[in-house]
């Protein structure tokens, strides 16, 4: 017989989990999905027939050649490659996100620009007073490019002040953290002078969420299936076959795979994990992200792919405009702002309807300089309750302490962006998954040995924005 698998939740690690499993075609396994399709954070939704993303989404060209072939099979032509077309606000002036280097000399504030070339030179002598966030930027890049532009941006994305964050957080999220590796960042997306993806990114045709969807669908087979809105409700932990339990079902498995928040898989285990692990996992820290689609009755409101705010004073933290990226068959005469606002459950941003919403984007944008938007003919939004991991010190060990225990639960693996607090990019989840499907003996026990060699390596993984 088969070994059976579940795998908890079909985002990009779920599914990718499954398309592992179905080439080898040794396995018997269950995807259980909470909502209506697949997909998680990088799913797609028609808004008044724009193809509109869960925030703006691309995969990024440092996606590694095997899984790019993977994602060609099942996309084909429909991978399109685009340019990328950014811009950031920096002390009220705009200029060209990712960063390139005339552009940064020429429209950047010159005062910044003078003291960040002046942090650049004394960065030999900086010594790193700690080890949270602000340290290790600060210790990297100096305080101009911090005060300006990293510590406000870290307020308004975790909503903590930087030095409450860990450096975990700045290692994994600042792919550009001393003034080497800025400026390589810099040289990297200039057009023609590294490869021939400089500066673009791959977009498929009809949305980001094509991607996972297409995925889902290649895996699909008789010994592969995927249930959409269906959830675990209890898990029962045995050696040898473990039985999972949801509201029309009771399916048994010799190894559960779990994507979702690694505190709520705790809550769902029987018997019930250690006192001191179920506290632990009381101080698990998401930060929210509510994503808000308003269709005005223009052709385009700017040229541009994606706007970033790192200020505070703009709640916004990206304004991006799929139209000018996505689908080129894209209605006419109306076009999509898609807003993401971080928030914490029961702030003002959680607790205002669409219309007040809308008003605050509106507002906040002409705040930025941006001309002011018609009237919408439509609003909507969406809130992403678990959009990104806090890293403190308090989380740090909270996740150590449980991760410690379920390492050594037979039969269980947690891998993904919630099951693993990683903040990471739709190409890493897609190997995680990869990797978990291959760590997986055709006996259906986990080779542990062969996991802690995936987690190292796991990270290694920097987020790409
Ligand atoms: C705003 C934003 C923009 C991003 N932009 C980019 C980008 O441009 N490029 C890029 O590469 N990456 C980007 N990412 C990152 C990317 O979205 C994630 O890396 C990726 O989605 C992680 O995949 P995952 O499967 O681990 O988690 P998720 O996508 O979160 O999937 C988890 C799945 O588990 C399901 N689930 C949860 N609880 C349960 C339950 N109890 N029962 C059953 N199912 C459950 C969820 O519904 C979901 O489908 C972005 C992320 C955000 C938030």
């Amino acid at each position: 017989m088969r070994p059976r698998v579940v795998i908890l939740g079909a985002g990009p690690t779920g599914i990718g989990a499954a398309w592992g499993f179905s080439r080898s075609d040794a396995f018997h396994v269950t995807v259980l999905e909470r909502e209506s399709t697949v997909g998680g954070t990088t799913r797609s939704f028609d808004v008044d027939g724009v193809p509109c993303d869960l925030g703006s989404h691309r995969l990024h060209p440092s996606t590694d050649p095997e899984l790019l072939d993977v994602i060609r099979s099942v996309l084909g032509d429909d991978l399109l490659l685009r340019p990328r077309n950014g811009r950031i606000r920096l002390d009220g002036t705009w200029i060209r996100f990712p960063l390139r280097p005339f552009d940064v000399v020429l429209n950047a504030p010159k005062r910044f620009l003078v003291e960040a070339l002046r942090d650049a030179a004394v960065k030999p002598f900086r010594r790193r007073r700690g080890e949270s966030f602000a340290d290790v930027l600060h210790e990297g890049l100096g305080p101009a490019i911090c005060e300006r532009f990293y510590f406000p941006y870290a307020r308004k994305m975790w909503g903590l002040e930087p030095s409450q964050l860990s450096g975990t957080q700045a290692r994994k999220r600042v792919s550009a953290g001393s003034p080497a590796k800025l400026l390589g960042k810099m040289l990297s997306v200039v057009p023609g002078l590294r490869s021939p993806t400089a500066g673009r990114f791959y977009y498929p045709r009809g949305g980001f969420g094509r991607i996972v969807a297409a995925l889902a669908e290649a895996s699909r087979n008789p010994h592969v299936e995927i249930r959409t809105g269906c959830s675990p409700i209890t898990i029962h932990l045995r050696n040898g076959t473990s039985i999972v339990e949801t509201a029309e079902d009771r399916i048994e498995a010799e190894c559960v795979l779990s994507t979702i928040p690694i505190e709520r898989l705790v809550g769902m285990l029987v018997p019930s994990a250690p006192a001191s692990v179920i506290e632990a996992a009381t101080r698990i820290r998401w930060r929210s992200l509510r994503v808000v689609w308003m269709t005005l009755p223009v052709d385009r409101y700017t040229p541009y792919d994606a706007h970033y705010f790192p200020e505070l004073a703009i709640p916004i933290a990206r304004l991006s405009e799929p139209k000018n990226y996505g689908d080129s068959a894209a209605p006419r005469g109306r076009t999509v702002l898609c807003a993401e606002i971080p928030y914490d459950a029961g702030d003002a941003i959680d607790r205002a309807d669409d219309d007040m919403i809308g008003r605050r984007v509106v507002d906040a944008l002409e705040a930025a300089g941006l001309p002011r938007p018609p009237t919408p003919s439509g609003i909507r939004s969406v809130r992403v309750p678990h959009a990104y991991p806090i890293y403190t010190q308090t989380v740090e060990s909270a996740f150590g302490t449980i991760d410690g225990w379920l390492n050594d639960m037979p039969g269980l693996l947690t891998v993904g962006r919630l099951g693993l607090l990683a903040h990471d990019n739709t190409h890493h989840a897609l190997r995680m998954g990869l990797d978990a499907a291959r760590c997986v003996r055709s006996n259906g026990t986990i080779d542990r040995d062969a996991w802690a060699r995936c987690r190292e390596s796991f990270r290694s993984h920097v987020v790409e924005d």
